[in-house]
């Protein structure tokens, strides 16, 4: 039996506005995906806090033994500056700023991102395309919608038509707006557009000739609109029904919305079961802006080199400090609380060390199986982290009771505590042991010790030439093994 059998989630999903019970389309199998950064300058911490939430997520359907495919996309044709249908490709613009490449400027935050997000101890999605790779497919949905006569042309450009969709399927159904409101809300076209109602939305662009990213398509050389991609790529990956869809919360209107009614009109069914948003990172109890100042790069936090805070931290404390906020709650980003975080984690990291140490009794003093339900009890509501660590707490000042003597545990409750206090902080969190030497020479120091093993092994079994071959290359990297009575020590030079 799988833990999943055990554990039933609930979801909150902003399509029902409900909390629901997550039953997986297919058995055993969850399809996620995430909207992923937009490529053209150092990924924002906001963001790095959504991308955090649904590893958080991605993590514990895994612990749960569910085969999950999570597919997060990065973003690099095709968003065009003012998050609509005008303005200048945010990746083209910062091309022609640097004077280089488009690519360049993909590759340069491509890598800026997954630097980051490996400090943070992130797992790599199952796939990670991107929207270019898929221009394709792209071509090929365009063409569905234009059939379905869901969209139109004008002058190369194709774009949704948002009032004939609505007439059969509600345009608005998952951040709750309808389109009498967006109509009345929405300023008149300035008759530059070529769209027949300011609400349509562009599923292809005819390319400027001083526009550099484009391709060739049956309406003309362009590029996709900016929605369209992450259609083909869930599609294409997960299929025209999937389990979860998940991003900011930013990303509801109009971004999720299209999604919905792109999906809809090409296959003619619902994309999506459950949609989930991540809220919003402030900071100092501001929304945080460049131009404000109020504003911190993720990489600052490790190097400390930013005036809203004291001290460079850990990536695991920040990590440990965001999960500590519900990922649907806005999370306000201070020193102060960083530094709470930071004696937290500490205290946490103390007590799954004493783990390795403790004297066992006849009996416990604490009921260990409920204590681990209640962590899954709070997992399975809508992923409630901060509740997990409150009784992750529990068990620290349990396990400091045993210490102490004034508490006591048995062999088998403190191998099932171990085993639950690792799987909850290093597996379902993702945090990791700060306090343990981890340095590069006490690596370096395992791998010798394997080594000398095996020659101790290769020794017995007479095999010479084996054993001579490690020292000897060993010797070459520059490590001297030391044979004595006692056994076999090592020295580097
Ligand atoms: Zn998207």
């Amino acid at each position: 039996m799988q833990l999943f059998d055990q554990q039933q989630i609930k979801v909150y999903n902003t399509l029902s506005g409900e909390k629901e019970i997550f039953k997986p389309i297919n058995d055993g199998h969850v399809g996620m995906y995430v909207c992923g950064p937009t490529v053209y300058s150092n990924v924002h911490l906001g963001n790095v806090r959504t991308f955090m939430s649904f590893d958080m997520i991605f993590r514990y359907f895994k612990h749960l033994g569910y085969k999950v495919r999570y597919v997060r996309n990065i973003t690099d044709a095709g968003h065009l500056e003012n998050d609509a249908d005008v303005g200048e490709d945010r990746i083209a613009k910062k091309a022609r700023l640097e004077e280089i490449e488009p690519m360049e400027v993909v590759q340069r935050y491509t890598v800026d991102f997954h630097n980051i997000l490996n400090k943070f101890n992130f797992l790599p999605p199952s796939i990670e395309p991107t929207a270019t790779g898929h221009i394709i497919e792209q071509i090929e949905i365009i063409r569905k919608i234009i059939d379905n006569d869901l969209a139109y042309v004008v002058n190369g450009s194709v774009y949704f038509d948002v009032l004939k969709y609505n007439e059969t399927k509600p345009y608005g159904i998952l951040s709750k707006r309808n389109v009498e409101d967006l109509i009345h809300n929405t300023r008149t076209l300035d008759g530059q557009s070529d769209k027949k109602n300011p609400q349509d939305f562009a599923l292809w662009k005819k390319a400027e000739p001083q526009h550099i990213m484009r391709w060739p398509s049956p309406w003309s050389d362009g590029f996709p609109g900016w929605h369209l991609e992450c259609t083909a790529m869930s599609t294409k990956y997960l299929g025209e029904h999937f389990d979860i869809h998940g991003g900011g919360m930013d990303l509801k209107f109009p971004h999720h919305e299209c999604e919905i009614a792109q999906a809809e009109a090409t296959n003619n069914v619902a994309p999506v079961n459950y949609w989930m948003h991540a809220n919003m990172l402030i900071m100092n109890g501001k929304k945080m802006a460049k131009s404000t100042g109020n504003y911190i790069l993720p990489n600052e936090i490790f190097t400390g080199d930013n005036p809203h805070i004291t001290k460079a931290y850990s990536p695991s404390v920040a990590r440990f400090f965001m999960l500590q906020a519900h990922y649907r709650s806005v999370l306000d980003f201070t020193n102060d609380g960083l530094l709470a975080s930071e004696k937290g984690f500490f205290r946490l990291m103390d007590a799954i060390n004493l783990l390795d140490v403790l004297k066992t009794s006849e009996k416990s003093s604490f009921n260990i199986s409920e204590w681990k339900q209640k962590c899954y009890d709070a997992m399975n509501d809508d992923f409630n982290t901060p509740i997990v660590i409150a009784n992750l707490f529990e068990a620290v000042k349990y396990i400091n009771q045993i210490k102490d003597g004034s508490a006591s545990i048995t062999h088998s409750d403190l191998a099932e505590l171990k085993d639950s206090m690792h799987a909850f902080v290093f597996d379902i969190l993702g945090l990791e042991n700060a306090t343990k030497s981890n340095t590069d020479s006490d690596k370096l120091s395992g791998a010798v010790e394997i080594l000398i093993q095996l020659r101790q092994e290769a020794r017995a079994n007479k095999d010479f030439a084996l054993s001579d071959k490690i020292r000897d290359e060993l010797a070459e990297a520059g490590i001297q093994l030391n044979d004595s009575r006692d056994g076999t020590t090592f020295s580097t030079n």
